[in-house]
């Protein structure tokens, strides 16, 4: 079994990031300005807010974070300066949101919409337009790639359908010619399924959920499940079992997520980019 490590294309990623941010700074005068705006106390986001705060540092992106407790109107007029303001370059809505906020994610400037969230960026990348894509599922192609997996005509099996990954990379992988089967909880008989792949994308999050057992020894399978159980974090993949079976595998961690960090930073390089008309 081949493991398909994301540590060393997430150094690639960042070491090119850092040059072109300062080329970009010297050039323009300006640097890209990523603001994360927390509604609420949840400590998962404040704490995944605090780690892209420091990816942000290492390469030289200005970060702002501003947290609001019982004030839906004062959130909805901060996300609305946020769009205006020339010097923001990049938006980021934490979830969870509550009912009366849950319309403010399609109030993003879908221009600073890093996420890619907005119906605006997912409608263009369903067309196959230029867009900010959802950092995970570019994060997923971008392992692929990186290990030249074979894509083109290939079946491709992706387990759990929402908006940020599963949707968006099935998108992606029929953008590069794989044939896409979308699984998900009232899949009839996902190991059927599972079975009869090449690649398998696995989002569901539930950990450990899919063993050995039910993989192909000729599939590729890229894990972007991250589940904390007891204080480790675990994939949505048996990575022991997976590993005895399939001809490669994405760790956890180590893999999809350390990518996603990078894949998040270039997207908000590339915002500031669109914003000054950069190619
Ligand atoms: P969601 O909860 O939004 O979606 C989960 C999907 O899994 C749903 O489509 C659901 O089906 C499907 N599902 C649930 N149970 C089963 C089952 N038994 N069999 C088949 N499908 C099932 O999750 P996300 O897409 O947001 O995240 C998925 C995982 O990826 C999580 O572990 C999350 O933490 C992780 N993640 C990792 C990132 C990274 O950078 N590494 C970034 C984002 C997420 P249905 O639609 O029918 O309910």
């Amino acid at each position: 079994m081949k493991e398909l490590s994301g540590r060393k294309l997430a150094a690639e990623i960042k070491e090119s990031l850092i040059k072109e941010v300062e080329n970009l700074k010297s050039e323009t005068g300006a640097a890209p300005h990523l603001i994360v705006l927390q509604y609420g106390e949840d400590a998962a986001s404040k704490a995944y807010a605090s780690r892209i705060e420091k990816n942000c540092e290492a390469i030289g992106i200005e970060f702002e974070y501003q947290q609001l407790i019982n004030q839906p109107e004062k959130f909805k007029a901060l996300l609305k300066k946020a769009n205006k303001d020339n010097k923001i370059t990049s938006i980021m809505v934490q979830q969870p949101l509550p009912a009366e906020l849950k319309d403010s994610l399609e109030m993003i400037n879908p221009q600073k919409d890093v996420e890619g969230i907005t119906s605006a960026s997912l409608g263009k990348l369903f067309v196959g337009l230029e867009t900010l894509n959802p950092a995970t599922a570019e994060a997923c192609m971008e392992i692929l790639d990186y290990y030249d997996i074979p894509i083109k005509g290939q079946r491709a099996v992706v387990v759990g359908r929402s908006n940020i990954v599963g949707k968006p990379v099935s998108i992606l992988l029929q953008q590069k010619h794989a044939t896409v089967t979308m699984c998900h909880s009232r899949t009839r008989d996902l190991e059927w399924e599972l079975k009869n792949a090449d690649i398998v994308v696995a989002a569901v999050g539930r950990a450990e959920m899919i063993k050995g057992e039910m993989l192909d020894e000729d599939s590729v399978v890229i894990d972007v499940g991250t589940n904390f159980i007891d204080g480790k974090l675990l994939g949505d993949v048996d990575f022991a079992s997976a590993a005895e079976i399939v001809k490669a595998l994405t760790p956890v961690p180590g893999g999809v997520g350390t990518v996603t960090n990078q894949v998040l930073m270039r997207n908000i390089v590339k915002s500031f980019k669109n914003l000054h008309n950069i190619k």
